[in-house]
């Protein structure tokens, strides 16, 4: 049995990568000997394979939720896979209307697909991905690894989900987007790993300087849709976990700020292990 963890592969919030800074979000969690995607932003497919992932084992893919940084490259991933020897059932959990998204992702790389069918003979990609429309409750459950969501708060979105993965010997949630929100406290109940989202609240001001167009729309969506991390840090404390890994790190890319920052912001909320995500790092399970 190959060990358990999870990699963070991109760990920053939001679309937008400038020089120097790390990628949107995605996750790749190893439990029972499956590899499990968690959410396809932009990287994930280098990610993936950075972490030694041969991309034709692809078979089970959750997504949060329809934000950009959460999807933009499900559909390239899923091709690359299919280019890369893909020939078996991929499960996708995702909200619903992203089978819009992939119908169209699928139309729009038709002449590549009908060519790679029949020039290289390759199993039709239309055929190879299930999608399963998310709800709250029990998702899913296959060996030895169950699989539970919840809707976070996470405006103006209605379907924005936080999962639980659990086997007899761990359990690691990941939020998805959120505002601080109470009902995490009780899904991450006793958890070894909660990976939460986090914003640093010092430095909300010089980012809205850099990244704002000009209203305070982006300010606004940031107070009532994320969390800071001494909230994050607040529900892990609340929910007795046993570590906390900080990701979908807003801001990311900040020269002023770094990992003895989201320390300090954590500290005297949170006293257990503290992860400050950077793009790549494993954690063991
Ligand atoms: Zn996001
Ligand atoms: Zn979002």
């Amino acid at each position: 049995m190959t060990e358990d963890y999870v990699a963070l592969l991109g760990t920053k919030g939001g679309p937008a990568i400038r020089p120097g800074s790390s990628m949107p979000t995605a996750n790749l969690l190893c439990l029972n000997g499956q590899q499990i995607v968690v959410d396809c932003g932009l990287g994930v497919t280098r990610g993936l394979v950075g972490q030694g992932m041969q991309l034709k084992d692809l078979s089970l893919i959750f997504v949060s939720h329809m934000h950009s940084d959460h999807y933009l490259e499900l559909g390239p991933l899923l091709h690359t896979a299919w280019t890369a020897g893909l020939k078996t059932d991929v499960d996708l959990y995702g909200p619903a209307g992203l089978d819009a998204y992939w119908d169209s992702f699928l139309a729009s790389m038709k002449a590549d697909i009908d060519l790679r069918i029949e020039d290289e003979g390759r199993p039709d990609l239309r055929n190879l991905v299930a999608i399963h429309v998310l709800d709250e409750g029990t998702v899913m459950a296959r060996g030895g690894v169950s699989v539970t969501a919840i809707r976070t708060e996470h405006p103006p979105l209605v379907d924005c989900f936080a999962f639980s993965f659990r086997t007899d010997r761990t359990h690691v949630v990941f939020s998805g987007d959120t505002a601080p929100i109470k009902a995490l406290e009780d899904f991450a109940r006793g958890a070894d790993l909660l990976i939460h989202e986090a914003m640093l609240e010092a430095a909300l001001p010089a980012l809205m300087a850099r990244v704002g167009n000009g209203s305070d729309k982006l300010m606004a969506h940031w107070l009532r849709s994320h969390t800071f991390a001494h909230d994050a840090a607040r529900i892990a404390t609340k929910a007795g976990v046993r570590r906390l890994a900080l990701s979908h790190l807003i801001p990311s890319d900040d020269p002023d700020y770094g990992v003895k920052d989201w320390q300090d912001a954590v500290a005297g909320h949170w006293d257990g292990p503290l992860i400050v995500g950077h793009d790549g790092i494993r954690i063991g399970l």
